[in-house]
């Protein structure tokens, strides 16, 4: 292998070193490069994700990542388990870009499951673009009881979106369950018919070995009651606060059965509902949860390691 060498003059074995030298320390300086911390390149990783040899973003398969997604009063959450992505809701008419520039940046292709709580704009308000930009296995929502069927273009144009793709679509049923990888989603509601479609949001909650989420759409006091009494477990370590922190959400008694360390309120900045409610923010205080509002902390990110541990990072701190 080496003859060529052999047979080389020595002016050209010269050269060859100096070659084979050079290339060595741009391997180190790369390696090393890329091990300084706060700078947005991986060394060889980086250069084999550029080239499309490795692919990008995958987080570890034992961890699941949650991403309450600042789109200001509206919901917009992304689960990541290992390779599988789950996205409940899709931000307010007029998201989509922040939305897919996103999940671009996390490297999200194709959804195993998407939520859509109820219909309306605040949580569906960009899910027909959502629909055609991005394959879909299953899609899970509520329909409006006879008559009170939502005759507004974005609901009307994400049947058309789901149609077009034909996306199988599941209506939510309350005990019914799903998987993402090694995470179990439950669906809890909604339990009844309900004229207001705040009522018929999807609520589910999801649990990942030891650790639980519960996310509530904009389900109110009504619904609240109505989970409770059907006796499903929501103990969570990380609620939805429903409704953006509305004061007709998160009831004492809800808030005392899940119990969460933490919860996230998706309220946008000087929105004119006025959320959070004072009164919310009280009950979570009293119930010892620490709570993180999207108006003030932006996107916000639960981690669980696959040793259990919870942690959350949020885009402009606490
Ligand atoms: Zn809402």
């Amino acid at each position: 292998m080496f003859d060529f060498f052999k047979k080389a003059t020595k002016a050209q074995k010269k050269v060859y070193v100096t070659i084979a030298v050079c290339l060595v320390a741009v391997c180190l300086l790369i390696e090393l490069i890329g091990m300084i911390p706060g700078i947005p390149f991986n060394g060889w990783s980086t250069i084999l994700e550029a080239c499309g040899l490795k692919q990008r973003y995958l987080i570890p398969e034992g961890e699941l990542e949650v991403h309450f997604i600042d789109v200001g009063n509206a919901d917009c959450i992304l689960v990541r388990q290992g390779e599988h992505n789950m996205l409940i809701d899709s931000g307010d008419i007029g998201a989509y870009q922040d939305i897919v520039d996103y999940l671009d940046r996390h490297g999200i292709k194709k959804f195993d499951l998407v939520i859509a709580t109820h219909p309306h704009a605040d949580h569906i308000g960009e899910m027909a673009d959502i629909i055609k930009a991005f394959p879909i296995d299953r899609f899970v929502m509520s329909y409006m009881p006879e008559g009170k069927e939502p005759t507004t273009n974005v609901y009307l144009s994400m049947l058309e979106a789901l149609d077009e793709r034909n996306v199988p679509i599941d209506e939510a049923v309350p005990g019914a369950t799903y998987t993402l990888g090694t995470a179990q989603l439950q669906v809890l509601a909604p339990l009844s018919e309900h004229s207001d479609a705040n009522a018929m949001s999807v609520v589910t909650r999801l649990t990942f070995g030891d650790r639980a989420f519960l996310f509530t759409g904009d389900a109110e006091e009504e619904v609240e009651r109505e989970i409770l009494t059907r006796g499903f477990e929501v103990k969570a370590d990380v609620l939805k606060a429903g409704h953006h922190g509305s004061k007709t959400s998160s009831s004492e008694p809800f808030l005392r059965k899940i119990a969460p360390t933490y919860a996230v309120i998706t309220c946008g900045e000087g929105n004119s509902y006025q959320h959070p409610h004072e009164e919310v923010l009280e009950r979570l205080e009293d119930i010892g949860a620490t709570y993180y509002r999207a108006d003030l902390c932006g996107d916000i990110v639960f981690t669980v390691k696959d040793d259990g541990s919870l942690t959350v990072e949020t885009q402009k701190g606490d």
